[in-house]
């Protein structure tokens, strides 16, 4: 089917589970703990949040919640639920999901 664009999902590297979209990738320029890259959605799905609480990360202070896999409960990365320098604030309501913790599904 010359043309068609499959959309291209990432799932849970646990269980498999479909947590992202490829094309919900805002940036690829972020760090999860040591030098660990991870990638900024604008969308994520079958994911769980979980407390919010204030953490102080690379770029600053800010309101996050650990973001869980639905299924088997393994953390993927967090949320920013709010971002209080301005500068920084198209983060908010992104989800950052830790490269390592994700795999390329080749089928949907
Ligand atoms: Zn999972």
């Amino acid at each position: 089917m010359a043309g068609v664009i499959l959309p291209r999902f990432y799932g849970c590297y646990n269980c498999r589970k479909r947590v992202a979209l490829h094309d919900d990738i805002v940036n690829k320029d972020f760090v999860a703990g040591y030098r660990k890259r991870a990638y900024l959605f604008s969308h994520v799905m079958n994911v769980e949040a979980g407390n919010k609480t204030d953490r102080r990360l690379l770029s600053g202070v800010h309101m996050v919640a650990d973001v869980h896999c639905g299924d088997c409960g393994v953390v993927l990365g967090w949320r920013y639920e709010k971002v209080y320098q301005e500068a920084q604030k198209y983060k908010e309501s992104k989800t950052v999901l830790a490269k390592y913790k994700i795999v390329k599904l080749d089928y949907w």
